[in-house]
Formats: C-alpha cells, structure tokens, sequence
C-alpha cells in the first residue's frame, strides 16, 4: 500500500509596517509564503504550488499577494528589523 497525500507548510518572509486596508489602521504586516507539498509516506517530496499571503497583525484579515506588492513591502520595510525576503 502506498501512502500519499498534500501538505501545506507555511514559511514566513517577513513583516512590514503597512496601513490595513480591512482596518485601516498602521501596523504590522506578516508576510507568509504557503508552500503545498506533495507527501510520500508522510515525507514532503516536491512543492506542487506557492501563494503568498499578507495578515494584518491587528484585525487578522489575510489577503492573497502577488510578487509586485511583495516587493513594493520589502522596498518599504528597508531598514526595518525583519522586512519580507523577495524571491
Ligand atoms: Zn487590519
């Protein structure tokens, strides 16, 4: 019997200080990257697909991103302790 199957493991690329556009308050911005896996007797394989998602901090509200706003993020969180990794 072979056992397979998917996983989703979450990777975070970093945080930026961004007004929300749910709560519209100014705050902290997680940027996370979920990476869905192909498993093989419970051992992750291969990535099957990427999407990135951005979590208010404050509200909680997440939000699909794509690589142009990722990178915009990291241009404004330079300097900061922990900006969002691109690529
Ligand atoms: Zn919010």
């Amino acid at each position: 019997m072979i056992i397979w199957g998917l996983r989703t493991v979450m990777v975070q690329l970093g945080v930026a200080w961004l007004v929300c556009p749910n709560c519209r308050n100014h705050c902290a911005q997680v940027y996370r990257e979920h990476q869905r896996k192909f498993t093989l007797f419970f051992i992750p394989l291969f990535t099957t697909s990427r999407t990135t998602v951005r979590q208010c901090s404050m509200c909680g509200a997440s939000y699909r991103v794509g690589p142009d706003e990722l990178r915009w993020a990291a241009a404004q969180a330079v300097g900061t302790a922990y900006p969002p990794r691109v690529g």
